[in-house]
């Protein structure tokens, strides 16, 4: 077998296929193919690695090499304008160090992650990957880096609250002033794409602390794209104020003056600086980043009710806040044979994440999990002998209201296949073990459902079939 360091290839055409090499690894095994790729690869290696380099975080290049390389910080006291102009945004090639590489790809997946976020939440809510165009995704990405430096430059996790409380006037009045220089440096346009990314992770924060917490977010939002991404996960700010924040930030009453107005404040001096009218508070998160919205104003397709981004679909109901108990229809949720059981074929839904009061559900529900849950409950209108109303579609968009009462409709009708379907393996006496049969239903009520003895009496609980559509009128 001729050996590939004799392949009749130029050294052009060689160097082209480095350039292509999706992740470092990919390029590392790609020059240790042969002797003539290697010797290749030492011609242009800067080159190379930028160009794989580029394949991995796109052409937010510059500025996520500039999160890695920015200087330490030196206090208060540093000059606000070199620190502005400090390791500037490179877009020529250089050496990238094994270290770099490591971290380019950590900041690349957290961007990442953030893109299809904003893209299910701005863009488009039936995609739970980014549908960003490359235009938009550009300028998302070379935002969020952005951001991602200045809250390096000003973590949360700089100073303890005994240290901010330590910090005089005069020295807040200084930070205050590094950081509008550093955000000063870019244009006008640009400038607008961080506010609109800012603002864009503002709503994901608020979503993660009470009403009357909103003090918390400016804090919160020092803990950048990183924070805003496992605030997202996590349904909750737990996680931030264990790794990202200083000891006992959150916990101060009043406004804490490091943090308040963290980036408002910054872009209030800027607009005041270039004489600019400041973005509307109403303005979207999507305006100054998205050339186009998809679906803005589609509407529930049960209700007609205006929905837009706001409208559920299988790749954003995991964030829909329900508890599956709340679903039983009418009285079978007071039904203490049913609560039981149907908590049991439930129990992968309430794996209690830390936080169990996003957005108010007290009983905390493993809402990825209800994701997939929900889009099994589509299923159950194909079941034989039920006649369950049609017209319900896994593919299509509801308003919170529909898709609450389509679940109220539909869940135990799935919980009732699932009981009876459900076997368990059981020893007998020979120590064998043999699958025991599901529930069998005993007869049905006349008030199915309705049925109010089955809120008070056990025997009649036990002794009739609820998970059923009433025949008669209430009882
Ligand atoms: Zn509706
Ligand atoms: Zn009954």
């Amino acid at each position: 077998m001729r050996a590939l360091s004799a392949l009749p290839l130029d050294d052009d055409i060689v160097d082209r296929v480095m350039t292509f090499c999706p992740s470092f690894s990919c390029l590392q095994a790609t020059i240790l193919v042969s002797k003539a790729f290697y010797r290749v690869f030492q011609t242009h290696p800067k080159a190379i690695t930028r160009a794989v380099a580029y394949n991995i975080v796109g052409p937010g290049l510059p500025q996520a090499l500039r999160v890695l390389r920015y200087p330490p910080y030196n206090g208060p006291d540093a000059d606000a304008i070199e620190m502005a102009e400090a390791c500037r945004e490179e877009h020529g090639a250089s050496v990238i160090t094994a270290e770099e590489k490591q971290k380019l790809r950590e900041n690349a997946e957290i961007v990442g992650k953030l893109e299809d976020i904003y893209s299910l939440t701005t863009k488009d809510r039936t995609s739970k990957r980014s549908v960003l165009t490359s235009e938009e995704s550009w300028r998302f990405r070379r935002a969020a880096y952005r951001i991602m430096l200045y809250c390096s430059v000003f973590p949360g996790n700089r100073y303890e609250f005994d240290e901010i409380e330590a910090l005089d006037d005069q020295q807040i009045e200084k930070i205050r002033g590094q950081r509008t220089a550093m955000l000063n440096r870019y244009q006008t346009d640009e400038l607008l794409e961080l506010f609109s990314v800012v603002k864009f992770i503002q709503g994901i924060l608020s979503s993660v602390v009470d009403d009357d917490q909103s003090n918390m977010v400016d804090i919160l939002l020092s803990t950048g794209p990183e924070g805003a991404v496992l605030a997202w996960e996590e349904r909750s700010y737990d996680a931030l104020e264990m790794d990202l924040l200083g000891d006992g930030l959150l916990h101060d009453d009043e406004d804490n003056k490091l943090f308040a107005g963290y980036f408002t404040l910054t872009f209030e001096n800027i607009w005041t600086r270039r004489n600019l009218k400041p973005p509307k508070e109403e303005d979207p998160a999507s305006k100054w980043v998205l050339d186009e919205v998809i679906g803005a104003n589609d509407t529930c397709s049960q209700c007609a009710a205006p929905g837009g981004l706001q409208l559920l679909t299988s790749a954003n109901w995991d964030r829909f806040p329900v508890s599956p108990t709340a679903c039983l229809k009418n009285k079978l949720k007071s039904n203490a044979s049913i609560i039981g059981p149907f908590a049991q074929a439930t129990a992968h839904l309430a794996n209690l994440p830390s936080h169990s009061l996003f957005l108010g559900i007290h009983n905390a529900v493993n809402q990825a999990a209800l994701g997939a849950w929900i889009t099994e409950i589509f299923d159950v209108r194909r079941a034989p002998g039920f006649e369950v109303a049609d017209g319900w579609d896994v593919g299509a968009s509801y308003c919170a209201a529909c898709l609450s009462r389509f679940l109220e409709e539909h869940v135990w009708v799935w919980f009732l296949e699932e009981r009876v379907k459900s076997t368990c393996l059981c020893v007998s006496a020979s120590m064998l073990t043999v699958p025991a049969a599901g529930w069998v239903p005993p007869e049905d009520c006349w008030y199915g459902y309705n049925c109010n003895t089955q809120t008070h009496k056990a025997a009649h609980q036990t002794g009739k079939n609820h998970l059923c559509v009433p025949t008669r009128g209430s009882a």
